[in-house]
């Protein structure tokens, strides 16, 4: 067996957990790309639960950066939008999960903003072809520290969610506004891949989606879970 490599092996992405002293190796990033009717609405589309599934992309892991970070305005785009969502972290393997028992795989949650090039995004969409110069780049999955499940003392598919843009509200609704929550989400997900323990999960965004520019501030909170900052440069 060889034991060099031609160059140096990348340092896993890990995120910090609050009040341990452990970190959370990422594996896999998924992202529900619908999940708030109002934010599907915005985007030109109508959703009807009977004859719809839940879909995904994914980010790679080294897209993360850690909330507090100066994100950099990214290559390509004219038009750089903010998503903020809730994130699930898995903790146990399991595939075929049933809705019920999807709060055994979930190691804890966090805050955080899917990041996209929406200009992007949107011309791959309405060509039919795959999303990910829109979505997987470079510091496109901003994240809170991970909060513990047993930690949290909230209902976490009834919480409020928000993001300001340098003080000013743009984004402004509740989980409980979830096309699919957060157990429809693992029974779904978890059909099609065997879920593992470091998969995170983007639950989707609310509606308010919009630009950002440097030199903005944003801030960001799921309620009872976590806060998200991060200034872009
Ligand atoms: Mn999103």
């Amino acid at each position: 067996m060889f034991t060099k490599t031609v160059f140096p092996v990348k340092d896993a992405t890990v995120v910090p957990v609050t009040n341990q002293n452990e970190s959370f190796p990422v594996n896999r990033i998924f992202c529900v790309g619908r999940n708030y009717m109002a934010h599907a609405a915005e985007m030109g589309i109508s959703i009807d639960k009977s004859t719809q599934k839940p879909f995904y992309f994914l980010k790679n892991a080294d897209t993360y950066v850690q909330s507090g970070s100066k994100v950099k305005y990214p290559l390509q785009t004219q038009n750089y939008h903010h998503e903020i969502e809730l994130i699930l972290a898995i903790g146990k393997a399991g595939k075929n999960i049933k809705a019920e028992q999807a709060f055994e795989y979930i190691y804890g949650y966090a805050c955080g903003l899917d990041m996209t090039r929406r200009d992007i995004q949107l011309k791959l969409r309405d060509e039919g072809k795959p999303w990910d110069l829109g979505k997987n780049f470079p510091q496109s999955a901003v994240m809170s520290d991970l909060v513990l499940k047993q930690d949290i003392k909230v209902d976490v598919n009834q919480v409020h969610i928000e993001l300001r843009v340098n003080g000013k509200t743009v984004q402004s609704s509740n989980t409980k506004n979830f096309i699919w929550n957060i157990g429809e989400i693992l029974e779904d997900l978890s059909m099609y891949y065997e879920l593992q323990p470091g998969d995170l999960i983007f639950t989707g965004t609310p509606e308010g989606v919009g630009p950002v520019v440097i030199g903005d501030i944003l801030q960001g909170s799921v309620e009872g879970i976590a806060e998200i900052n991060l200034e872009i440069v």
